[in-house]
């Protein structure tokens, strides 16, 4: 049993109606700063993630059943804390989920529990039992669907303790282990890449024409920025993904390519012996995800 495609769900957006619990921390700052790596950690494996995190709107329930539905996702998490007094981790599954839902809802919950960041287990149930309705993500949704209030906005004890990092890996590696899935080949550590210089003729076609394309001999230090990641691409195509850093995370680069579109930094896989390249800021927009020295 395993899955080609996770909807992973951060909750509630940050602006326009709807926009979650606030107490000591608010909801949505906690489940973003979890969402975003546990997002980071899964394209670590052979699943692609769709980001069904809605960050601005009025309707945002349907709009993030709506991504879910379209992108074909086996699987819709959603992530949420609690308000309202209390400690701990509960999940929730829909009063129509398929067992392998309801297992799924319980190794995330008791996985979780069993950290020392969201014990104890407060429940974990069909959510028609709990609440008397139905959450509308899980009967919104066409795939199995579990959402989860990861402890409470407005109790010291979760807040003081609340450890994305060690929550983003517990929730990793409940979805690898239930789903047996295989890590990404591509996927190699960065720590792992030293450099070597090259001298290569690269053309390349992608998702987008390359023009004015100019290489430079800069070599640096690159760190990750953005939240999602950068994905990086091999010589043949930069149009086609072949692995991707997670934020925090660091590349040796010794070549630096401009285009008409993006801003490159490119490298020598250690382990593969293929140039790498990843883009690290686009030209037309201004918008850039990592820094580089
Ligand atoms: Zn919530």
């Amino acid at each position: 049993m395993t899955i080609k495609k996770i909807a992973i769900n951060m909750g509630h957006p940050t602006s326009g109606i709807g926009t979650g619990a606030v107490g000591i921390v608010k909801e949505t700052d906690k489940n973003r700063e979890v969402g975003n790596k546990l997002i980071a950690k899964l394209n670590r494996y052979n699943v692609e993630v769709i980001n069904c995190t809605i960050d601005y709107s009025s309707n945002d329930m349907a709009e993030a059943c709506q991504r879910a539905n379209d992108s074909g996702a086996d699987v819709f998490i959603s992530l949420h804390l609690n308000a309202g007094g209390g400690t701990g981790v509960e999940t929730f599954y829909s009063h129509y989920s398929k067992q392998k839902c309801i297992d799924l809802a319980h190794k995330i919950n008791s996985d979780l529990a069993n950290t020392n960041i969201l014990s104890p287990s407060r429940r974990c149930m069909d959510d028609m039992d709990y609440y008397g309705y139905n959450l509308y993500v899980l009967k919104n949704t066409v795939m199995d669907a579990v959402l989860v209030e990861l402890g409470f906005v407005d109790n010291a004890k979760d807040t003081d303790r609340f450890n994305s990092e060690i929550i983003a890996e517990t929730m990793c590696k409940s979805i690898v282990e239930f789903y047996n899935l295989d890590g990404n080949s591509n996927y190699v550590s960065p720590q792992a890449v030293p450099v070597s210089p090259v001298v290569q003729a690269h053309q390349t076609t992608g998702e987008y024409v390359i023009e004015d394309r100019e290489e430079y001999g800069g070599t640096g230090i690159c760190t990750i920025t953005d939240p999602l990641g950068i994905f990086f691409y091999n010589t043949r195509g930069i149009g086609e993904r072949s692995g991707s850093y997670e934020c925090g995370e660091w590349v040796k680069y010794n070549r630096v390519i401009t285009t008409n579109k993006y801003v490159y930094v490119s490298w020598i896989s250690a382990s593969t012996g293929i140039r790498r390249y990843m883009p690290v800021r686009d030209r037309s927009n201004g918008e850039r995800w990592a820094s580089c020295v």
